[in-house]
């Protein structure tokens, strides 16, 4: 390595070093925010928190720092794996914001947090027309960006999906969601034509929050969580944060009426956190720990939610916990009962309540209108007719109002472009589930509760290296092809097809 090279590399590990205390200041304020602090002491706090990301902020924007940036890249041959990880990150992140003044950034922030509020109000009102002038404003803004984007791609959306998803491109999903369609519209008509009666009267039999916490720890010490890194907390919407780099947090939520629901939110989190948990230590090191595309994490939190935690052999694996921690709920509930009930397939409006197989819907859903927002193709006005539409179209429901239609979730108040990475989480988790299995026997692993011996595997193949990698090499070097929908659309044939007994 060359003299000044080595110069710039000390530099900005040194500056990055400082800026983490920062940020992990920041994580703990946050999560403090969201799981137990008082409602008068938030405004407070909030200002704090703001002002920890406004230091980190300011310490890598510098012009020394952006110029580091630049000279590193070009010597990229001179660097290590991880160096370039850290050097890349930047990089990628500063054609994205190098020409944003900081006072379009101030307009632009102001843009977004409006429109959160007016969304707020618009889903509680149940009236979309008061967040659709916000709407369009966002649309505003995120094509500004990625006009003011260097090194820019020339279908627009693609620089929205690159941000969550790296390398990912409006061609390559228009392909795998056109498979989607073309083989689960039928599958779907077979399944609601289907004779087979799946019993879920259990489900929302009343159980207490103790006994639902109870289940949560249980679970995470079945997945092997560690609890010595991490603990878990009780938000609105769950979500899992790594502070530090031994410290990964979980959060659920306990609905008095479904404990099903938070079962799977504590697997799908607990997915996420052993992701974060088993990250090599250079990640930390290097500071590019938070590299992964949210393709990739999608793709572990729902391998264990679905793939593991709705499978026959995982309900067979606490189907007894279950029973003796919700003994009345579950009351004369079998063991295929409560697999059945788990995986039951029913077209809904809500995409957070969908079933594993219908989900896939809510998310095309999304997807064609986000392509249509972003290119200019759609009315801003007219969209709550077009989203009824396609409900109507894809599930054969329609929303009452637009607070269980286009209001419900929280997304498009801050851009476009996220929706994607849960559907391809999806597809990912199949195709390495396949080259798993010509390893593992994973049914029988998971029936006698060696889920440890999973996680290695997951650690070995698929966690290792996601952060260094694009999602496109890190899958090809995991299972040796590139992404394709149809080891997922095999998966939901078998399974649907033998619970629904289609031919
Ligand atoms: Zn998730």
């Amino acid at each position: 390595m060359k003299a000044e090279t080595k110069k710039q590399l000390d530099y900005m590990k040194k500056t990055l070093d400082k800026a983490a205390v920062y940020d992990h200041a920041e994580h703990i304020i946050s999560f403090d925010l969201e799981t137990s602090c008082p409602p008068e002491g938030m405004e407070e706090q909030g200002e704090v928190a703001a002002f920890m990301s406004n230091q980190l902020f300011r310490m890598t924007h510098t012009k020394k720092f952006l110029e580091a940036v630049d000279d590193l890249y070009a010597s990229r041959k001179e660097l290590s794996e991880p160096e370039k990880a850290m050097v890349d990150r930047f990089y990628r992140e500063f054609n994205r914001t190098r020409d944003i003044t900081p006072a379009m950034d101030h307009r632009m922030t102001k843009v977004l947090k409006k429109s959160y509020v007016d969304w707020l109000k618009a889903k509680q009102a149940g009236d979309y027309s008061l967040f659709a002038p916000s709407l369009e404003a966002v649309r505003d803004v995120e094509m500004e960006k990625i006009s003011l984007t260097r090194k820019k791609k020339k279908v627009p959306y693609d620089n929205l999906l690159d941000i969550y998803e790296p390398g990912m491109t409006q061609k390559m999903l228009d392909e795998c969601f056109g498979t989607c369609v073309e083989r689960m519209v039928p599958m779907l008509e077979k399944i609601r034509a289907s004779k087979k009666v799946i019993r879920t009267d259990f489900m929302s039999r009343p159980v207490s929050d103790e006994a639902q916490a109870k289940m949560a720890t249980y679970l995470m010490h079945l997945m092997g969580y560690d609890f010595n890194r991490g603990m878990f907390g009780t938000t609105e919407h769950p979500f899992t944060d790594s502070l530090g780099r031994k410290d990964t947090r979980i959060t659920t939520n306990y609905d008095p009426n479904y404990f099903i629901s938070s079962i799977y939110s504590v697997i799908h989190e607990g997915g996420h956190a052993l992701f974060d948990m088993f990250a090599p230590e250079e990640e930390w090191d290097y500071h590019f720990h938070e590299e992964k595309s949210m393709g990739q994490h999608e793709s572990v939190s729902r391998f264990y939610e679905n793939v593991i935690g709705r499978s026959e052999s995982f309900i067979h694996l606490i189907y007894d916990k279950v029973c003796e921690t919700f003994p009345d709920a579950m009351k004369g509930v079998s063991m295929k009962e409560l697999y059945e009930g788990v995986n039951r397939v029913q077209p809904s409006l809500i995409r957070t309540d969908a079933d594993e197989f219908t989900y896939v819907f809510h998310i095309i859903i999304r997807y064609e209108m986000e392509k249509l927002i972003v290119n200019g193709k759609a009315d801003i006005k007219e969209l709550p007719r077009l989203w009824n539409e396609k409900y109507r179209e894809y599930l054969g429901v329609t929303p009452k109002n637009d607070a269980e239609g286009i209001l419900q979730d929280v997304h498009w108040s801050s851009g476009f472009g996220y929706f994607p990475t849960y559907a391809l989480g999806n597809m990912y988790n199949a195709m390495y589930y396949n080259r798993m299995k010509q390893e593992l026997d994973v049914p029988a692993l998971v029936e006698k509760g060696d889920i440890p011996a999973i996680n290695r595997w997951m650690q070995e193949h698929v966690w290792k290296r996601a952060a260094r990698l694009d999602s496109d090499t890190w899958i090809r070097e995991i299972t040796g092809r590139s992404l394709t929908p149809d080891d997922f659309l095999d998966y939901l044939e078998e399974k649907y097809g033998a619970i629904y007994g289609l031919d």
